[in-house]
């Protein structure tokens, strides 16, 4: 079985269907990533976590396939930097739910959102709702490195404060996917130590939410510590993220599907 979707005609995507496979949609972004890293760091890590994963399930025995990566999202916080192109709220959580509506009205019934992207995270929660009680249609989202928490804490060497974004952790990823991409002759570290109220890494949250530009809290747009970065460290997160993701993909492969019509 192929992985991507993209390479399979109509007629092998009808036959696909009768097998019941998960569907897998990576979700990017296209912003700003600090000094070293490119605009696509987010679509292509969500984008290569996804195939990478799916192929590791099939050899698995589960019937996974990915979609091309929804390139864009929700990104009106970097926007003052240079070449960020952003959604707006509605247009994004629109794009992600007719991509969904299209494959549930094909007769995909395990459809997973795989989020590159922290700022698309609660725009996806909200997307995964509505499809259900509106639309009647069961979709699950997810950010890739939440199926690896544990194995990031264990993997890094920053202090808190050192992976949020273009940090110690994207930057290793990069490293390990992308080297071409990466100039790590640019990479400035960023503690954003504002208050403990506000969350400033991915695995030691705040409790407030507030909206702010990245251009008022980094110069360079990095927060984090990406100087940490380092290649074969990346390469054993990488394989752990798939490996994490994989197994999720087996299990959902063989999850008992609730429909909406008799959920009561
Ligand atoms: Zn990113």
């Amino acid at each position: 079985m192929r992985v991507l979707l993209a390479e399979y005609t109509w007629p092998e995507v009808e036959a696909l269907l009768k097998l019941d496979p998960v569907v897998v949609v990576p979700v990017g972004a296209f912003e700003q990533h600090g000094l070293h890293l490119p605009l696509m760091v987010d679509a292509n890590l969500a984008g290569s976590v996804a195939e990478r994963a799916a192929g590791e399930a099939q050899v698995a025995g589960a019937n996974v396939v990915v979609t091309p990566t929804i390139w864009t999202g929700y990104s009106p916080h970097h926007r003052d930097f240079p070449g960020t192109i952003t959604l707006d709220d509605k247009t994004f959580s629109l794009v992600v739910s007719q991509v969904a509506r299209s494959l549930a009205g094909h007769g995909f019934r395990r459809i997973v959102l795989l989020n590159g992207h922290g700022g698309n995270a609660n725009l996806l929660r909200n997307v995964v709702q509505s499809l259900y009680y509106e639309d009647g249609i069961s979709v699950a989202a997810a950010n890739y490195w939440d199926f690896a928490l544990q194995e990031l804490a264990a993997w890094r060497r920053s202090r808190p404060g050192g992976i949020m974004h273009a940090c110690e952790m994207e930057t290793s990823l990069m490293l390990a996917s992308r080297p071409d991409l990466v100039q790590m002759d640019k990479a400035q570290d960023h503690f954003l130590d504002r208050s403990n109220y506000l969350a400033a890494d991915l695995l030691s949250g705040g409790p407030l939410s507030v909206a702010a530009s990245f251009a008022e809290l980094s110069p360079t747009g990095v927060i984090g510590a990406p100087s940490l970065a380092d290649p074969e460290r990346g390469a054993e997160l990488l394989d752990a993220m798939v490996a994490a993701v994989a197994r999720f993909l087996v299990d959902h492969a063989a999850w008992p599907l609730t429909k909406p019509e008799s959920g009561r």
